[in-house]
């Protein structure tokens, strides 16, 4: 049987980072992040810490790989196969990788409203990257700057080793995004919002999104930071939880957007794609308002067909071009 690319990427991954995560007694997506960083810098950085034995398996594995025969995407899915097994063993739900259909979608989507060939594109909760490196391996002829943001140290080293491994130029920073920032105002915005409470009530009483009585919605406050740090008619692609404009905060969101952005477009992710009807999500697309930006003629609401159904996805992606023709 011929082995894939990806999988043959993958089991020098999976292979290199076992034999460290034994020898160095920590967990597999600590390992990934040891792995990755060896093979980056071409080298065995954890070589006084473990045996000659563990040396030599490491040294044959590494030189069997020639990254450069690749491509940025087996490169990503392979990475991101070793990181799907690292989150079995041990991930808070909220921190999950955003999954492969998921980013290919917010990818087509980037593609058909930021016409811009050079821009800054930058994701506030990055995690490990994978879903920024998938939007930006679908920009084929354009120049992307990225930025990202994780208060999560072990999953911004492997948001680090995936922009290296990929060659993506991304400015990486590990704190908590919804602090002031330092950053240069972003064109565009992808992010996989994290569901929740966010535990500190001082910094959010700082947000007008912040909640009258208790914790503040964290996903809230990440849609208003985000809008704060966009340029004027930058547009933002957000997955959210479907009852987003449900919950009690709901209609001070809807205040905060109808003053600061226009709605384009909410997508419903097909239920199929989740475990749980509850943890169902959809894709928000906003723009930012600004002198010359005017409202969509009419907001687009998709239901999304479970991706096996060819014909019906392609009738649904005939629909989004058909209304990006009448109303960008
Ligand atoms: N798109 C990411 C990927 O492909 O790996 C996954 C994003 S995950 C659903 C949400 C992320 O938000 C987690 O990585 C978590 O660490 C991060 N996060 C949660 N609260 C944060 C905060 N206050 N500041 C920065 N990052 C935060």
């Amino acid at each position: 049987m011929k082995i894939s690319p990806v999988e043959d990427l993958f089991s020098v991954i999976n292979d290199t980072a076992t034999i460290l995560q034994e020898e160095l007694s920590i967990t597999f997506l600590e390992a990934l992040a040891e792995t990755g960083e060896n093979i980056f810098q071409e080298a065995i950085l954890q070589d006084e810490e473990i045996s000659e034995l563990s040396k030599k398996r490491l040294k044959k594995s590494y030189e069997s790989l020639k990254l450069d025969r690749f491509t940025v995407e087996e490169i990503r899915k392979s990475f991101q196969l070793a990181i799907l097994k690292g989150m079995k063993e041990s991930v808070q739900p909220n921190h999950q990788m955003t999954p492969d259909a998921v980013g290919m979608l917010v990818g087509y989507l980037v593609n058909k409203f930021v016409t811009k060939t050079s821009y800054r594109l930058f994701d506030p909760a990055i995690g490990t990257g994978n879903l920024l490196t998938t939007v930006i391996n679908q920009q084929a002829g354009k120049q992307i700057e990225g930025m990202g943001i994780d208060v999560d140290d072990l999953l911004i080293k492997l948001a680090f080793i995936n922009a290296n491994l990929q060659q993506h130029p991304i400015e990486l920073y590990n704190q908590d995004s919804l602090e002031p920032l330092f950053i240069e105002l972003a064109d565009a915005v992808v992010s996989d919002l994290p569901v929740g409470y966010y535990p500190n009530d001082v910094r959010a009483a700082e947000f007008q999104l912040k909640s009258d009585k208790g914790h503040s919605y964290a996903h809230h406050l990440f849609i208003e930071q985000s809008i704060k740090y966009t340029k004027d008619g930058g547009y933002l692609f957000f997955i959210i939880p479907n009852g987003l404009f449900e919950s009690e905060e709901a209609p001070k969101l809807h205040e905060f957007l109808k003053e600061h952005a226009y709605i384009q477009s909410i997508l419903q992710l097909p239920l199929t794609m989740f475990r749980h009807e509850n943890a169902a999500k959809s894709v928000l697309i906003l723009q930012k308002k600004g002198e010359e930006v005017k409202a969509p003629k009419q907001v687009l609401l998709v239901n999304l067909p479970s991706l096996s159904n060819g014909h019906q996805v392609e009738k649904t992606l005939k629909k989004i071009d058909q209304w990006i023709k009448e109303n960008k």
